[in-house]
């Protein structure tokens, strides 16, 4: 399947859009709408987020967790979370409280409702029992092999099994030998009875629980048999009374499957109608990254970046180290909206969002990343003046601070070049520049070192230019450059992240997406496996760690304003002309700051770029 990479509506024409007050609508608001409007729930509308707590969220899942959490804010109702935890292997309470924690960070809050797979499982085993007698299910001593085998293709149909036909009795019999322990891992499964030569696969008999002796986060040694995905999930949907169970495109095939298990339960009398039903929705595909959790564990296990909270991973932990805002992901969320069809989202979208966001709401401040001496040889040695900076130029109400000016000052060094390129409006031999908020310069030479390398540039002020005098504007300059009082400057360790791949589809045989047509070239989907897969399995052209930037972060040591020294983690700031920043949650100290740059002020990535 190929999909074209789609840019919102929206932003196809640049235009920030930070507007949150009419979200677009959606099939899924539609259908809600339509069940409320009917009565089908008698005006209830419960959802679930449901993850499975074997690794640390990423940002699709902030896509799902906006929707679910959204739809059921939105017309009153309640959000579950439920931890979907089947399989005792990978699972760990570490990852659950990383998890409910990055949704609580996103702004969402389950309140009473926090649920697990496994406070199910005698629930789970009753109905296999009851499955079990009403002739519904029966005890498969096929191996695994023999099992793959007989499922049949999309064009054949599968094969009975020889144990298809064993008696009730001796079905429940095994079924609870099998509790009791009697039998080695892989012996026997428990299948639903349904239809081996169905054209769906996932109805041939799917297998309900298999033997697995193994500890349990959460319910220990209590069991060796555990339930599992698609029998487990319909049937916690249906006794949290779910109303509408969202979940992503690869289980529309397994769609029937979850009505057939709750449906034959309802029959028969063991769950409560109207059922929970289940819709699909395209999982976000975001270009430089990858989103699947087995590559994540890799480049954290092999050391490719600093582990799960390092800023440039796509997990959530790392999104905010990053300092990428909640609100900056609601914005993502409104503006891609939800489909039914499988897309590629480009990165910039999300950087945008979190751009848009930020600008309007982060103070701004001054940082020089790559200092070059500037001496104003007419400002009068030990004097400190004060330069009033606004804190943002679109917010006046929230004031201005004070810069210390000083006689020696710290410029960026590609401010200033010794032999201007044509169109080179800042500093130059001879060339005069604004200080922002402070006054006009003239170069008047240089300093170099025995190298030739320039140590210092040399200029005079005009006190008639000062900012915010009257004659401010009495002379034109068209650089305007900023700056930090060498002596008052506070040095600061920068981390410069960018993304950490270098190319839109790691991975991929054409990672560029190849030429021509908008869209044409994009990768298909790697096959994402619904359910109880482990592996994660998706295939690859070429290995995806070949694409991995070697730019995507950068230390230096900097020069910052004063005032950054007084910064809190997680305090967020435009460092003017530079991008936005954040304190580094972990590292950032009094005397000793850290920042981490969330991203740029342009983006330079996609074409017209100067990347
Ligand atoms: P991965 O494929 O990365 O291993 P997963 O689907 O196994 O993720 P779960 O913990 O099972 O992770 O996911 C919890 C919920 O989040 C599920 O409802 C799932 O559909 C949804 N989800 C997972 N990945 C995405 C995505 N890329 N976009 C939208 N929703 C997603
Ligand atoms: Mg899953």
């Amino acid at each position: 399947m190929t999909a074209a990479l789609q840019q919102p509506a929206s932003h196809r024409e640049g235009a920030p859009d930070t507007s949150r007050a009419a979200p677009a609508s959606n099939f899924l608001r539609t259908i809600i709408a339509d069940d409320n409007r009917q009565g089908t729930y008698g005006g209830r509308v419960v959802t679930r987020f449901p993850p499975e707590p074997n690794g640390y969220l990423h940002y699709g899942h902030a896509k799902s967790i906006s929707l679910n959490f959204g739809l059921a804010a939105e017309n009153g109702g309640t959000c579950h979370l439920r931890f979907d935890d089947t399989n005792p292997l990978k699972e760990d309470v570490e990852f659950e409280d990383s998890i409910a924690a990055a949704v609580r960070w996103l702004g969402y809050d389950w309140g009473q409702y926090r649920y697990h797979a496994s406070d199910y499982y005698d629930d789970l085993y009753r109905f296999a029992e009851w499955f079990i007698t009403n002739g519904l299910a029966y005890v498969d001593s096929q191996t695994a092999e023999e099992m793959r085998a007989t499922r049949g293709t999309l064009t054949e149909p599968g094969v009975a099994s020889a144990y298809r036909e064993r008696s009730v009795a001796e079905n429940l019999d095994l079924f609870r030998r099998m509790r009791a322990g009697e039998f080695p891992d892989g012996a026997h499964v428990l299948r639903l009875k349904i239809d081996m030569g169905s054209p769906n696969v996932n109805l041939r008999d799917p297998a309900i629980y298999r033997i697995r002796h193994a500890s349990h986060h959460r319910t220990g040694d209590k069991w060796c048999i555990y339930p599992l995905y698609d029998y487990t999930h319909a049937i916690s949907d249906a006794l949290e009374r779910i109303t509408h169970s969202i979940c992503t495109l690869e289980f529309q095939d397994h769609r029937p499957l979850y009505d057939w298990v709750i449906e034959k339960l309802a029959d028969g009398g063991q769950l409560e109608r109207p059922l929970p039903q289940q819709y699909e929705f395209a999982r976000l595909n975001l270009t430089y990254v990858v989103l699947s959790k087995r590559r994540l564990i890799e480049l954290v296990e092999q050391r490719f970046v600093d582990g799960w909270d390092d800023p440039r991973m796509p997990t959530l932990v790392g999104a905010r180290r990053r300092g990428f805002t909640p609100e900056g992901f609601q914005l993502f969320a409104d503006r891609i909206g939800v489909s039914k069809s499988d897309s590629w989202i480009d990165m910039s979208v999300l950087e945008d969002a979190m751009r848009d966001d930020l600008n309007a709401r982060a103070p701004r401040r001054i940082a020089v990343l790559d200092p070059l001496k500037l001496v104003i040889d007419n400002f009068p040695e030990g004097k400190i003046d004060e330069a009033l900076a606004p804190n943002h130029p679109q917010r006046p109400e929230l004031g201005r601070r004070p810069l210390p000016l000083t006689r020696e000052l710290w410029i960026e060094r590609d401010d200033f070049q010794e032999h201007p390129q044509k169109g080179y409006f800042r500093l130059a031999p001879g060339a005069e520049v604004r200080l922002r908020y402070a006054f006009i310069v003239k170069c008047t030479g240089v300093d170099k070192d025995a190298a030739g390398k320039i140590t210092t540039v040399h200029c005079t002020f005009d006190p008639d230019t000062r900012s915010g005098t009257p004659g401010a504007d009495s002379r034109k300059v068209k650089g305007n450059i900023h700056w930090l009082s060498a002596a008052q400057a506070v040095p600061a360790e920068v981390r410069l992240y960018d993304r950490l791949f270098r190319v839109p589809f790691p991975g991929a045989r054409e990672p560029w997406g190849g030429r021509g047509e908008p869209g044409a070239g994009v990768p298909g989907h790697a096959p994402v496996v619904a359910g109880d897969d482990d592996s994660g399995a998706d295939v690859m052209e070429r290995n995806y760690l070949d694409d991995l930037n070697p730019d995507s972060k950068k230390v230096i040591r900097a020069f910052v304003e004063p005032a950054l020294a007084e910064a809190a983690p997680e305090d967020r700031f435009q460092f003017e002309r530079h991008g936005y920043f954040v304190a580094d949650l972990a590292d950032h100290k009094p005397g000793a700051p850290v920042f981490n740059r969330s991203v740029t002020l342009r983006d330079s990535w996609t074409k017209g770029g100067d990347k």
